[in-house]
C-alpha cells in the first residue's frame, strides 16, 4: 500500500497472468524432427528424460507411481500421509529397483519430520520434499536447517509451496535445491476461496524464475494440459508437477469403482480437504481442498506419452531443442477472452 503525501492510501495492484491469458508465439524453426528435441532436464546428479514430477499426494503418489514415473523418465514423490514404517517400506522397494534413480519421499515440519526424515534416508531415499501449503514460513526454514545439519548435503531437498521471488530466494538461501512454486492453483484446492491468498500458478512461475539462485525451480498446481506444461518450461520452469493429470490411473492409490451408468471412476482429493484430513489424522482443521472422483483412464504411461508428446511438439513451435534453449527463445503473447475461445476446439460449442 502506497501512503500518498495528502494521507490518502493507494493500492498498487500488481497485474499476474494465468495459463489461459497467455500464448507462446511461433517461431521461426530449423528443428526436422521432433527427436532432435530433448525435453529432459537434470535434477541432483542425474538427468531425466522428461521433466514431470508426480505430486506427493495419496490418491496419486504411491509405490507404483514412484516406480512408473521412473520408468516413463521422470520422478514420483511419495507422499507423507501414512505411518513412518509405511512410508518407509515404500521407500525401502524403491531402492531395490534398478529404474529407479532418484527415491523420493514428502515430508513435514512439525511433529515426527526428523526421524521420518532420518528413517526415509536410512531405506534409500536421496530426495526429501519439504511438502506444506505456505512454505515461506519460519516453520519450513528451521525444518530445512535441521535437515541440512542432521543428513548433510547429499539429499536433495525441494521444498515449497511459494508464489513470489522474495519466497523462491529465501528458500534457496535456507538450503533448498528445488522449490515448488504455485500457491493457491491446484485443480482441487480452495486455498484462494477460503483464504483470499495465492497466486496465478503461470505468473509465479514468471517472478521467480528471476532468481539468481541455482535451485531448481518445479512449477506446481493447476496444470491442466501439455499446453501449460509448455507455457511453465518457457516461463522458466525446470520440471512440472502434476496431480490431477496423473490420478485415476492404474498406478495412482485407490479403487476404480463403476457407477450406475456403468462408468469407471477413481478418487482424487487434495490433501487439505476434509475427507483426506479425517483419514490421515482422523479430524480437520483448515480445510482448503475438495475431494471429488474423476474418470478412469487406464495405465499411466499413456498419459505420460501422449504429454511428452505435446511437450515435444511445443518445443518445435518455438524452435528449442532444450529446456535451456525454450527458456531463452520463448516469447508470450497475451490473449484476450474473444482469442482464448478461439484458441480452444471452438466447433464443440456450435449447436
Ligand atoms: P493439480 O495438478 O492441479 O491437480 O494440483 C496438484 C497440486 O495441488 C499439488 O501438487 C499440491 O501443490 C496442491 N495441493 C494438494 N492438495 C491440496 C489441497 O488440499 N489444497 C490446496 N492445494 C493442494
Amino acid at each position: 500500500m502506497i501512503i500518498n503525501s495528502d494521507g490518502s492510501a493507494e493500492r498498487n495492484f500488481k497485474e499476474s497472468v494465468c495459463f489461459d491469458d497467455v500464448l507462446l508465439k511461433p517461431q521461426y524453426s530449423d528443428i526436422e524432427s521432433r527427436t532432435e528435441i530433448d525435453i529432459g532436464n537434470r535434477l541432483g546428479g542425474n538427468r531425466y528424460r522428461l521433466p514431470i514430477i508426480a505430486s506427493p499426494m495419496d490418491t496419486v503418489t504411491e509405490y507404483k507411481m514412484a516406480l512408473a514415473l521412473s520408468r516413463n523418465g521422470g520422478i514420483g514423490v511419495v507422499h507423507r500421509y501414512n505411518s513412518i514404517e509405511e512410508q518407509s517400506g515404500i521407500i525401502g522397494r524403491l531402492e531395490m529397483d534398478p529404474e529407479v534413480w532418484t527415491v523420493a519421499a514428502a515430508v513435514g515440519i512439525t511433529g515426527d519430520y526428523l526421524e521420518r526424515s532420518q528413517e526415509l534416508v536410512s531405506h534409500g531415499a536421496d530426495l526429501l520434499c519439504i511438502d506444506v501449503a505456505h512454505g515461506h514460513h519460519i516453520l519450513v526454514k528451521e525444518a530445512l536447517t535441521n535437515l541440512r545439519e542432521n543428513l548433510g548435503n547429499n539429499v536433495h531437498i525441494m521444498a515449497g509451496n511459494v508464489a513470489t521471488l522474495d519466497a523462491f530466494n529465501d528458500l534457496a538461501n535456507w538450503g533448498a535445491n528445488s522449490i515448488r512454486v504455485g500457491v493457491g492453483g491446484g485443480s482441487i484446492c480452495s486455498t484462494r476461496v477460503q483464504t483470499g491468498h495465492g497466486m496465478p500458478t503461470l505468473q509465479s512461475v514468471l517472478d521467480c524464475a528471476q532468481s539468481d539462485r541455482d535451485a531448481l525451480l518445479i512449477a506446481d498446481g493447476g496444470i491442466k494440459t501439455s499446453g501449460d506444461i509448455v507455457k511453465c518450461l518457457a516461463a522458466g520452469a525446470d520440471f512440472v508437477m502434476l496431480g490431477s493429470l496423473l490420478a485415476a490411473t492404474d498406478e495412482s492409490p485407490g479403487e476404480v469403482f463403476t457407477n450406475t451408468h456403468g462408468k469407471q471412476y477413481k478418487v482424487y482429493r487434495g490433501m487439505a480437504s476434509k475427507e483426506a484430513q479425517l483419514a490421515w489424522r482422523g479430524s480437520t482443521s483448515s480445510m482448503e481442498g475438495v475431494s471429488t472422483t474423476i474418470p478412469y483412464r487406464g495405465p499411466v504411461g499413456f498419459i505420460l506419452s501422449e504429454l511428452e508428446r505435446g511437450i515435444r511438439s511445443g518445443f518445435s513451435y518455438t524452435g528449442a531443442r532444450t529446456i535451456e534453449e525454450l527458456h531463452a527463445k520463448a516469447k508470450f503473447v497475451r490473449q484476450t477472452s474473444a482469442s482464448q475461445v478461439e484458441s480452444s476446439t471452438h466447433i464443440l460449442r456450435r449447436n
